[in-house]
C-alpha cells in the first residue's frame, strides 16, 4: 500500500475505508472484512454515530493478532457541538473510548462550524453558535493540548479553506497536518491542494465516489452520478477495472489520500487494489478535464435563518 510522510516520521496509508453511513452490525462487518482484506486506515467520526462498532472491530481484530494497534492509522474528527474549549478534550476521549484507543493518529476539526453544546443537528437558527463567540483558533488552541498530552499524533481539519487553513496556522503553534474535504473529478479542488502541499500538507479526498448512498436531505435534483460518467467508465473499460476503481487510482496517483466507504466484501476487494493501479498521464490529464467544481456536500444545510452561517462564507467563494 502506498503511504504519504505526515507528522514526524509517520506514514499515513493512501487508502483508507470511510465508515459514514456503516450501522451498528454492518459497520462491526466492514471494518471486520476490510482489515482482512488488507485495509490499515479507517475514518471516523463521533458524528457517525459507530464509533463503538468500528471500536468493537478493531479490538477484536487486535486482540485475535489479525493486526496490532501499531499498524493501524485511524483518524476520527470532533463534531461541531464540542467547539468549546473545554468540551474538547471530553469529546476526543468519548472517541477514545468507543474505539477502545489509547490515541488516534489524526484527529481534525469536522466543520468550520460551532453548534450549542449537546444539539448534534440544528433544528434551528438558534442552535448555532457563531464563530466570533467561539472562535476557530480557540477549538484548534483546545486541540493543541490534546497532542501534548498525546491523545493523538496529528491535528487536522475538514471542510476547510484555504483563507481558514491560514488563520490557524497564523494564529495557533501546531500547524494543520491534513485538511479532509470533497474531492472526486468533479470537484479536484486544485488550489486547495497545491496550497495544502505548499504548506507540507495533505488532503484527505472525501466522497470520492460520489457518495450514492447519501440521504436524502443531502440530495439535489440534477446531482450527476459520478460512477457512471461516460468518461470514467470509458476509461474503466480500457483497464478492464471498474469505475470505482478509475476514481480510487486517480485520487491517489495525484498526490491525494482517498477513503471510499463500502459496506460490500466484493467493493472493499475492488477498491483496495485499485490504490496499486497507476494510470497513463493521457487519462489521468482527461479526468483533469472533468473538473465542474460541482459539491455533492454543498455545505447548505448550515444554512438556516438566523444561523449567521452562509455556505459562500463556508467555503470562502
Ligand atoms: P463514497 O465513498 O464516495 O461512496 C460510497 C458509495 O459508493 C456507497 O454507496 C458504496 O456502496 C459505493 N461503492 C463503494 N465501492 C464501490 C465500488 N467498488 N463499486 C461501486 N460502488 C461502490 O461516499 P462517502 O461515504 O460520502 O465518502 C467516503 C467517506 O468519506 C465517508 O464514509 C466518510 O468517512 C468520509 N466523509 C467525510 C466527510 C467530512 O465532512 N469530513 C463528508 C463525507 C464523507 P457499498 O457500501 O454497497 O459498497
Amino acid at each position: 500500500m502506498k503511504t504519504f510522510a505526515i507528522g514526524r516520521e509517520q506514514r499515513i496509508p493512501a487508502l483508507g475505508l470511510g465508515t459514514w453511513k456503516l450501522v451498528g452490525e454492518d459497520a462491526y462487518q466492514a471494518v471486520t472484512t476490510a482489515i482482512s482484506v488488507g485495509y490499515r486506515h479507517f475514518d471516523c467520526a463521533r458524528i457517525y454515530a459507530n464509533e463503538s462498532d468500528v471500536g468493537r472491530a478493531l479490538s477484536d481484530s487486535c486482540r485475535s493478532g489479525m493486526v496490532q494497534r501499531d499498524d493501524l492509522w485511524v483518524t476520527s474528527k470532533l463534531w461541531n457541538d464540542c467547539h468549546r474549549p473545554e468540551h474538547v478534550k471530553p469529546a476526543l476521549q468519548r472517541t477514545l473510548t468507543d474505539l477502545q484507543l489509547d490515541y488516534l493518529d489524526l484527529y481534525l476539526m469536522h466543520w468550520p462550524v460551532a453548534l450549542r453544546h449537546g444539539q448534534e443537528l440544528p433544528e434551528s437558527g438558534d442552535d448555532f453558535v457563531s464563530l466570533e463567540e467561539v472562535p476557530l483558533e480557540s477549538t484548534w488552541s483546545a486541540m493543541e493540548d490534546c497532542l501534548r498530552e498525546g491523545l493523538c499524533r496529528n491535528l487536522g481539519v475538514s471542510n476547510f479553506s484555504r483563507q481558514k487553513i491560514q488563520q490557524l496556522i497564523d494564529g495557533g503553534t501546531v500547524k494543520p497536518a491534513m485538511d479532509q474535504v470533497e474531492s472526486h473529478p468533479l470537484l479536484q479542488q486544485n488550489e486547495l491542494l497545491e496550497y495544502c502541499l505548499q504548506q507540507n500538507m495533505l488532503m484527505t479526498a472525501y466522497s470520492p465516489l460520489g457518495s450514492a448512498d447519501r440521504p436524502e436531505r443531502l440530495r439535489k435534483t440534477g446531482d450527476p452520478v459520478l460512477l457512471e460518467n461516460i468518461r470514467i467508465t470509458e476509461i474503466a473499460d480500457k483497464y478492464r477495472i471498474a469505475p470505482a476503481q478509475v476514481l480510487i487510482a486517480w485520487a491517489i496517483n495525484r498526490g491525494t489520500i482517498v477513503i471510499p466507504k463500502s459496506a460490500s466484501q466484493q467493493h472493499l476487494e475492488q477498491n483496495f487494489a485499485a490504490a496499486n493501479i497507476v494510470l497513463d498521464s493521457e487519462d489521468m490529464q482527461a479526468i483533469a478535464a472533468l473538473d465542474e467544481h460541482y459539491r455533492i456536500i454543498d455545505g447548505k444545510f448550515w444554512e438556516m435563518p438566523g444561523s449567521g452561517y452562509t455556505a459562500a462564507e463556508l467555503w470562502n467563494e
